[in-house]
């Protein structure tokens, strides 16, 4: 037998009071930080369910990527076990009092609901994280059988009832999947916010003398949405063309949006100007003119309001949305001066934009400038700037030292043994 092998042997460390003391700090320091972090998540939480990240951001995990600088995948993950812990108070206080470590609490909370909290909360104290680990994976895999049979349930009784009720009103009662609701109530927020266009353009800013009730409101979106579905022979379009629009906007509306002149969809409904100026920013175009009657006396050829060739370009200079904060690797084309205004289609008058900040730019008063240097600078609606990069938190000179201080001010008892696990080598069942 050839049994040719290789050793390492590393020394064996001399038991050594310093390099135990060294360790115990490794432990109380990390008690501390699981605590501290108890603190943070309760203050995302907070701040994610109060909307304070809708201010441009399109999450609140997007906004920690920008305010904090957290890679996407952990400020999702902070968002999300926040989120958690709101409903499950042993586990956030395990955390807050540095007993959990918060990688334990992380994989605890994929998994913990109300019910199950207290046994869960005993494997997070018993175990390793790598117990706890294993564990969850476990329970999940129980967890997701049972989800795909809650789905198939949830398909087989779906319904909708229509009937007429004794006064000849129309009852309608029914149980759909949650992304099927979720498809009707997008259909029925888009339609109410066309009747509400519809209105404000009729009767202006003065109160219509009756305003319906949001049941009522609910009511007329339902009937626009019937109407529309059959007005399009129920066809939902090719995934490209399925969410189109086609705008007929007069030339100086576009320019100025407070010029007088028509911007409407194709079935007459009204849109706001600068609703017009975001669609006709990247889109395709023809050209009509129109004599004083509104006959049409020409028709230009369909073009690409940005050329491909441009489109490229730009998508490779760009890379991605330039809105602070965001980087969706792909956008649309902004004229920065639209080119109604007299804006080139040229690569320094274009930035990319997601269609979220798109809006953000035309309709919700962000701006952005190019500036000499070729940077592109944003302002918040109130003209405040809104930087790339925020800038850093203040720190304490000696963080460490505030840290403790403050979790002693609040009578917080960590010390090193405070997240030991209560495994004592005993087999895992
Ligand atoms: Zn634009
Ligand atoms: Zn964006």
């Amino acid at each position: 037998m050839n049994s040719d092998f290789q050793c390492t042997v590393r020394p064996t460390p001399e038991p050594n009071a310093e390099l135990e003391r060294l360790g115990e700090q490794i432990a109380e320091l990390s008690a501390h930080l699981d605590a501290a972090s108890a603190r943070l998540l309760d203050l995302i939480r907070e701040f994610d369910a109060r909307g304070g990240w809708g201010n441009g951001f399109s999450s609140c995990a997007a906004w920690l990527t920008w305010r904090v600088g957290l890679d996407r995948g952990a400020a999702r993950e902070r968002v999300r076990v926040a989120r958690a812990l709101g409903t499950l108070p042993l586990l956030a206080q395990a955390l807050a009092r540095g007993e959990l470590s918060y990688s334990k609490v992380r994989a605890l909370t994929r998994v913990a609901t109300p019910e199950a909290e207290e046994r869960l909360l005993a494997v997070g104290r018993a175990g390793t994280a790598e117990h706890v680990e294993r564990i969850v994976r476990g329970w999940r895999r129980v967890d997701r059988i049972a989800e795909a049979r809650e789905s198939t349930r949830r398909h087989r009784c779906r319904a909708l009832h229509v009937y007429q009720d004794e006064d000849g009103m129309v009852v309608i009662r029914g149980r759909l999947a949650p992304e099927v609701g979720a498809v009707l109530v997008q259909a029925l927020a888009a339609a109410r916010e066309m009747l509400y266009q519809r209105a404000q353009a009729t009767h202006g800013d003065d109160v219509p003398a009756e305003t319906p009730t949001v049941a009522g409101q609910q009511a007329d979106a339902l009937a626009l949405v019937a109407e529309t579905a059959l007005h399009h022979g129920i066809d939902p379009g090719t995934p490209g063309e399925r969410y189109q629009v086609v705008v007929h906007v007069d030339a100086p509306v576009l320019a100025d949006p407070d010029a007088p002149g028509q911007s409407v969809l194709e079935d007459g409904t009204h849109v706001p100007a600068e609703t017009s100026r975001r669609l006709a920013c990247d889109a395709t175009r023809v050209v009509m003119q129109h004599d004083a009657g509104g006959h049409v006396t020409e028709v230009g050829a369909r073009t690409r309001t940005v050329p491909p060739a441009l489109r490229r370009a730009l998508q490779h200079r760009d890379r991605g949305c330039r809105f602070p904060g965001c980087a969706l690797p792909f956008g649309q084309g902004h004229h920065i001066r639209h080119w109604a205004h007299g804006g080139p289609t040229t690569l320094s008058n274009l930035a990319l934009l997601c269609r979220r900040h798109h809006r953000a730019v035309h309709e919700e008063g962000y701006q952005v400038e190019r500036q000499a240097d070729g940077e592109l600078r944003f302002r918040r609606p109130d003209g405040r700037p809104l930087p790339h990069l925020p800038p850093p938190a203040a720190v304490p000179s000696d963080p460490v030292n505030a840290l403790l201080a403050a979790h002693d001010a609040q009578g917080l008892q960590v010390h090193a043994r405070t997240a030991m696990p209560g495994w004592l080598g005993e087999r895992l069942e």
